[in-house]
């Protein structure tokens, strides 16, 4: 059994952090958490880590990351695509996701999971695309992230965008991962979940066949919706009505529908994600890069929405995706007041938690929950008090901060390195088949 003790003890995200505290923990599960004192006095001969210098927290859950977009960092362009079809159907499509293989998927598996881990992430939810690549990869990628000791959703995102057989291919990679993680039991690492590409990829009774399944394995269903104008735009010329309401019309927007960017959303769009339950993935950096506009955040969070933070495999930094959710709805709203640090935090540990449906068991630092968590380095210019310890960490800090990390109660970095991971070997590694992939088409 072990103690952990810090200066500040973030236990409940969003809610005042505890000063001098420490969390005890037995095996892979917190038992104890609260001032160092009392938790001492109940276990006094416990072995006790000194996190003295460091704000103690949960560890964050990215609630969307593409691994295999390191790959595509610094690509060579012969032409900058100058809109969102040039952008998938010259560039992405055929240069990027089409041109994968598992020997690319897998050296960019390790390199980001690794970078995942070292930046304070605990749990990520990660979405492939790549249609030349079936057959086991998720798998493959499943061996790649045990090895790390990182927690992890993985998935497929399955689309007839190649053609009907590839469509269903893509559904049973990610059934397979599903089934696969059932059997290993719920205190395996990694879990598998049912992924969709988007409404212009995926026909009605596709989307409906990829729910059914989701629902038949009790697991969540994940989409892409409206990243930009152009998927609400092109579904209601094809249906005659917006995204959500096609999904609604579909059966399928319910709290089993994790719905990712959401970010050119009308009035009655945020209604029906309210009013059916359905779990959001905000990426603010990634919509920003790709010129898609600024979600409309808080409008959901004041509906109550479930919803968390991801980085979209493009800055993979959860302190930098914080930091665009704390700046951009100010400015875009003209009001400093709304996204507070301490909501922000929140957003990046439990509330991405609750939005992937394990708000149960990890995001919090609480007796039952997974010791899923980082101890980052405290030492500010200015004074830490209760009031300002969310801002001193949303604002001054990045991954780059991150001393320790303990996934499922084993320590996987210490002193800013990944346990066991041979970081010069990975990055030839992935250097090596990021060069194949830009030679490749
Ligand atoms: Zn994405």
């Amino acid at each position: 059994m072990t103690i952990i003790r810090a200066d500040w003890v973030i236990a409940e995200p969003g809610e005042t952090p505890i000063e001098r505290g420490a969390v005890r923990i037995e095996g892979a599960t917190i038992s104890a958490v609260g001032r160092f004192e009392d938790v001492r006095a109940d276990a006094p001969h416990d072995e006790i880590v000194d996190g003295s210098g460091c704000v103690l927290a949960p560890g964050f859950v990215n609630t969307h990351v593409h691994m295999y977009g390191v790959l595509a960092h610094g690509i060579p362009l012969a032409q900058a695509p100058d809109g969102f079809w040039s952008f998938l159907e010259d560039f992405w499509w055929p240069k990027v996701e089409d041109a994968l293989d598992q020997q690319m998927i897998l050296a960019a598996t390790r390199w980001v999971g690794a970078e995942l881990l070292r930046t304070g992430t605990t749990c990520f939810y990660d979405i492939l695309e790549a249609p030349n690549a079936l057959g086991g990869i998720l798998l493959a990628q499943r061996d790649a992230v045990e090895q790390l000791g990182l927690r992890g959703l993985l998935s497929f995102e399955a689309t007839e965008r190649i053609d009907t057989q590839n469509g269903e291919r893509g559904l049973q990679e990610n059934v397979e991962m599903i089934r696969a993680g059932a059997s290993a039991g719920a205190d395996a690492l990694v879990h598998g979940l049912m992924c969709i590409h988007t409404t212009f990829t995926c026909p009605p009774a596709f989307i409906q066949r990829a729910a059914a399944l989701a629902a038949e394995h009790g697991v969540l269903l994940h989409a892409h919706v409206n990243e930009g104008r152009h998927e609400g735009l092109l579904c209601a010329e094809r249906y005659g009505v917006r995204t959500l309401e096609h999904y609604d019309q579909l059966g399928v927007a319910g709290p089993g529908l994790l719905a990712s960017q959401c970010v050119q959303m009308s009035e009655r769009e945020l209604d029906l994600i309210a009013e059916r339950g359905v779990r959001v993935s905000h990426m603010p950096l990634s919509n920003c890069e790709v010129g898609g506009g600024i979600a409309p955040v808080p409008e959901l969070l004041e509906r109550s929405v479930t919803l968390g933070l991801g980085s979209d495999g493009y800055l993979n930094d959860m302190f930098a995706v914080m930091r665009g959710a704390f700046l951009l709805h100010k400015a875009r709203l003209c009001n400093p007041q709304v996204m507070p640090a301490h909501e922000v935090f929140r957003l990046a540990t439990h509330g991405g938690a609750e939005a992937l449906g394990i708000g149960d068991r990890i995001g919090r630092l609480a007796p039952g929950f997974r010791a899923d968590l980082q101890l980052i380095d405290a030492r500010f210019p200015t004074p830490a008090s209760a009031h300002n310890v969310y801002d001193q960490l949303v604002l001054w800090r990045s991954g780059a901060n991150v001393r320790d990390v303990m996934v499922n109660g084993a320590w996987r970095v210490r002193n800013h390195s990944v346990v066991g991971f041979d970081a010069e070997r990975a990055r030839a590694h992935v250097g090596e088949q990021a060069r194949r992939l830009w030679n490749a088409t």
